[in-house]
C-alpha cells in the first residue's frame, strides 16, 4: 500500500545510451519516461514495468513491488487451501462436525465457503501474475495487446528482477534487494548523482556557544 512501485522521479535519464535514443517523455508529467513504463492515471506519475494499478491497495503494481503483489497472492492462496484441507478433514473425512451440534456445522460451512472463494479470486489472480513473469506481458500490455495497441512489456522478467537477488529473501515480505548498478537496468532509468560537497546535509548540529549551525559563518552587520 506505502510501497514504492518504481515511480519515475523528477530528474530521472535514461538508464543506458541505447535507452537515451529513444524518445521518451511523458507530457503529463513533463519528465522523462522509460520504454518500460507506463503514466499512471490514478497516482498521476508514471510508473516503471507498470503491471496495473490496483484499487484494493490504491497504489500501483510495478517493478518495485511487484513481490509484494506475488507474495500477497501467494499468501493468500496457502491460506485458502488450509481452510478447505480442515473443512474437508473435519467435516468430511472424520465427521466430527455432526456430533458438535448447529453452530459447528454453520461456521465450517463458511470457512468452506471462504476457502473457495479465496481460492477463486486469488487463485485467477496468481495464475495471471505467473503469465506475467514468464512473458513479460502484464495486464495493462494484455488490455493494451487486445485493442491492437503497442505495448512497453513483452520481455520474460528473470525472477531475480523481480524478488531481489539475495534468493532467501524471496519467500519473505520485504523489499526487493537490486544491487545499484542492476536496478537501473531493471528500472529503465537513473538519477545523477549529486557530488557529495553539493549535497545538502539533512541535519546539521547547532554549537552551544554561537547559536549557528556547523559549517555557517556569522555575518558581520554592512
Ligand atoms: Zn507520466
Ligand atoms: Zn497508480
Amino acid at each position: 500500500m506505502l510501497t514504492d512501485p518504481g515511480a519515475v522521479p523528477r530528474d530521472a535519464i535514461a538508464a543506458t545510451e541505447d535507452d537515451a535514443k529513444v524518445d521518451g517523455f511523458c507530457a503529463k508529467c513533463d519528465r522523462y519516461k522509460p520504454s518500460k513504463a507506463y503514466h499512471c492515471s490514478k497516482c498521476k506519475r508514471c510508473v516503471s514495468r507498470m503491471d496495473h494499478h490496483c484499487p484494493y491497495t490504491n497504489n500501483c503494481v510495478g517493478a518495485k513491488n511487484q513481490k509484494h503483489m506475488v507474495l500477497f497472492l501467494i499468501y493468500c492462496n496457502v491460506q485458502a487451501v488450509y481452510a478447505l484441507a480442515l473443512v474437508a478433514y473435519y467435516g468430511g473425512y472424520r465427521g466430527y462436525l455432526y456430533d458438535e451440534g448447529w453452530l459447528a456445522l454453520v461456521l465450517t460451512a463458511l470457512l468452506g465457503v471462504d476457502g473457495g472463494m479465496t481460492l477463486l479470486f486469488t487463485g485467477t489472480m496468481c495464475r495471471r501474475q505467473v503469465i506475467s513473469m514468464q512473458t513479460g506481458i502484464g495486464t495493462i500490455d494484455r488490455l493494451k495487446l487486445a485493442k491492437g495497441k503497442p505495448i512497453a512489456g513483452g520481455t520474460p522478467i528473470p525472477l531475480s528482477s523481480i524478488f531481489g537477488h539475495t534468493v532467501l529473501f524471496w519467500p519473505l515480505p520485504l523489499d526487493p534487494d537490486f544491487p545499484p548498478e542492476v536496478e537501473a537496468e531493471i528500472l529503465g532509468f537513473r538519477c545523477p548523482r549529486v557530488a557529495d560537497e553539493h549535497r545538502e546535509p539533512l541535519w546539521r548540529p547547532v554549537s552551544q556557544e554561537t547559536g549557528l549551525l556547523s559549517g555557517e559563518e556569522r555575518k558581520e552587520p554592512a
